[in-house]
């Protein structure tokens, strides 16, 4: 994601909250490391029901998502508990459980956005489902952010990167400042919408594993630019949060400056971006397509 002056060194932190658990446990592990390491962040938040159990359901229809449950050790990263809600479990709300934990992102001086209302139905389910159930998802998501925050989201990440034409449509009603919905390479603007997006360009460590993680993000950074840099607070701010820690502290040393998705978006030289539409590629180490 080379930026107009190429000798800045800039990196985005995108922290997706997925689940009852990473909220719970990671998200407060992640806000000690960011403030050890006076970093500001941008956390994207599941609101709602944590029905990650429902998972199970895709180990029937896609094998590559079995093979990278047993790769990466998915019982290990997420807990016992987190794969059994909305199915043997009820499903506990996600960051509606936690006002104080939200109240202690913002007053820390991070960024807080919608990352999803459901965020298991909509990576399962969203191509399946008719358009009032994505504006209802929205509606509910935007409701709670809003009772959370005190405000509505400026920004919208989708869960697992999925979206499709009519989420496109949708999301242009709720004139967002920017959307962080794909794994491009580089910004662009939204086709029709005209919105920004600030893509995940790196790799996360759930797809490359550790310690490879951190020399593939290492190799890619060497050469400077504006990066934006997926993590998940279930991962980064658990089993693996000494990667995590190792990898910042590398990524500083070689001369990067961590920022916000929203400060990004205010560097960007806008008119200079491409327009166009995004498309879905499996990318590696991935079980399902993402937008790019
Ligand atoms: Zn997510």
């Amino acid at each position: 994601m080379p930026s107009d002056d190429r000798n800045k060194k800039v990196l985005g932190i995108k922290i997706d909250v997925d689940t009852y658990q990473g909220m719970k446990n990671g998200v407060p592990r992640l806000l000690t490391i960011l403030e050890n390491h006076d970093i500001k962040g941008s956390f994207f938040l599941s609101i709602g029901p944590d029905t990650s159990g429902r998972a199970v359901f895709q180990f029937v229809k896609n094998p590559r998502f079995l093979k990278k449950m047993v790769r990466t050790n998915a019982v290990g990263l997420y807990g016992l508990r987190t794969a059994l809600y909305g199915t043997l479990l009820p499903s506990p709300m996600i960051a509606l459980s936690f006002p104080d934990i939200v109240r202690q992102m913002m007053s820390q001086g991070h960024e807080v956005q919608l990352h999803a209302w459901d965020h298991r139905r909509w990576q399962d389910e969203l191509y399946r489902r008719s358009r009032e159930w994505i504006r209802d998802w929205f509606e509910k998501g935007i409701r709670g952010f809003a009772e959370l925050t005190g405000q509505k989201p400026s920004a919208f990440g989708a869960p697992a990167w999925v979206i499709d034409d009519r989420v496109m449509e949708i999301l242009g009603d709720y004139r967002f400042n920017y959307l962080s919905c794909t794994r491009a390479k580089k910004p662009f603007i939204h086709e029709k919408t005209g919105v920004v997006e600030i893509p995940s360009d790196l790799p996360c460590f759930e797809e490359v594993g550790v310690p490879e993680g951190i020399s593939a993000v290492a190799s890619i950074l060497k050469d400077g630019g504006m990066h934006v840099l997926p993590v998940h607070a279930e991962v980064e701010g658990g089993i693996w949060s000494s990667h995590f820690i190792a990898l910042l502290e590398q990524v500083k040393r070689s001369g990067y400056r961590f920022t916000t998705l929203s400060e990004i978006r205010n560097m960007l030289p806008v008119d200079k971006l491409k327009v166009r539409k995004y498309r879905m590629e499996l990318l590696p180490g991935r079980s399902a397509p993402c937008a790019v």
